[in-house]
């Protein structure tokens, strides 16, 4: 039996993980070829990591670290000593790791160190800003990984610009696949008469739906500040659901909320589905969003001055705000005043898990 451990620790990752072992599940094991999850706790809110497992049906993890709630170096040292006995232990023939987490970069680089050769899920993503703490674990992570699966074009060519031309793959973003299976899944609830998010209560009228947690606008409270005056300034209702690295930073910097923001709990992945359906308009600094946003159809603000997901700029349906509140507003009334725009499939068919899970199983060698 051949071994793949996938390490997660973050709510995008688990989302990514729904697609991708979904499909190991499927085809593995007749193909003699079992996943082993492991979490390293880096997001251990319930409602930003088990309500994901849950809904999702993600393999409970097989290993979880208990890792989390401090500092960068400290935690991503704490997974790469827990990740290297694990592997040790387990002796693996590959690990795969998502995106540009501290969890990201741990598996990666603890996996290198042994010779174990890494898959990255979503490589080949540049802001080309190198304080951005994403864009280090990325960067790394590409260069140490053996399968580099990208989710676009774009992402090739930034890794062509890098020297990185071998083990590269454009098999599209998990991300669509999941969001196609899951938008399924909402429309027939809604057939049945389920209205989600369940527990918030929405006017039918129109609203926004905002999400900030990036470090640089969180731990920087005038960025946040910025933030706060331009959508206290649109002309709608915001509904927020507050990440709670932001939560904290609320808390401590006491900052008042401008009456049009409904802030709320983190909700699970359907309710966060439901919401960009219901949504006028789309404010965030995520970068799952953004292109939930583009997928749903919906305008997108972001939050940010750089975007790794350039289609979605390029192709009008993004503006780049930053956290300049005159930006911020401008930005509002441009997105109110523009309309189909054509979509491209930048992101690929929605089969892009099933893509790398053939391409690993013919590639990992036997033990
Ligand atoms: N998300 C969610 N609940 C929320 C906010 C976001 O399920 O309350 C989902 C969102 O739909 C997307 C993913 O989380 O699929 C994005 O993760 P996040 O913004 O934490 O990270 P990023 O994409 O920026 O790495």
């Amino acid at each position: 039996m051949r071994k793949i451990i996938t390490v997660v620790g973050a709510r995008p990752q688990f989302i990514k993980a729904a697609a991708i072992s979904r499909v190991i599940h499927e085809i593995g094991s007749v193909n003699n070829f079992e996943e082993i999850l492991v979490h390293t706790g880096q997001h251990f809110d319930a409602n930003m990591s088990e309500v994901f497992f849950k809904e999702m049906r993600i393999p409970h993890p097989a290993y979880h670290l208990g890792i989390g709630g401090t500092s960068h170096g400290k935690m991503t040292g704490q997974m790469l000593e827990k990740l290297e006995e694990l592997y040790l232990q387990l002796k693996p023939e590959a690990v795969l790791v998502y995106g540009d987490t501290n969890s990201t970069l741990a598996g990666a680089l603890a996996a290198s160190k042994l010779d174990i050769p890494v898959a990255h899920v979503e490589a080949g993503l540049r802001s080309y800003w190198k304080r951005m703490p994403e864009e280090q674990n990325r960067v790394l992570t590409d260069h140490l990984s053996t399968w580099l699966f990208c989710p676009t074009h774009t992402s090739v060519e930034n890794l062509k610009k890098e020297g990185i031309e071998e083990g590269v793959y454009q098999v599209g973003d998990v991300m669509y696949d999941v969001n196609l299976f899951y938008r399924e899944v909402i429309a027939e609830e809604e057939n049945q008469g389920k209205k989600r998010p369940e527990g918030v209560k929405l006017s039918d009228s129109p609203f926004a739906l905002m999400t900030v947690h990036r470090a640089e606008n969180t731990d920087e409270v005038h960025r946040l500040r910025g933030i706060l005056e331009g959508v206290g300034a649109i002309p709608m209702p915001v509904v927020w659901p507050v990440h709670p690295r932001t939560s904290k930073i609320l808390q401590a910097s006491g900052i008042t909320l401008p009456y049009n923001i409904l802030s709320i709990s983190p909700v699970g992945y359907l309710d966060m589905l439901a919401l960009e359906n219901r949504a006028q308009l789309i404010l965030t600094d995520s970068g799952g969003v953004q292109k939930e946003a583009y997928f749903a159809g919906k305008p997108c603000i972001t939050l940010r001055d750089q975007s790794e997901w350039v289609e979605t700029v390029e192709d009008g349906w993004n503006i780049l705000a930053g956290t300049n509140p005159e930006k911020i507003i401008q930005a509002y009334h441009q997105s109110m005043a523009t309309h189909h725009r054509p979509r491209n499939p930048h992101y690929g068919d929605g089969h892009s898990a099933q893509k790398i899970v053939e391409i690993l199983l013919t590639q990992i060698p036997h033990p």
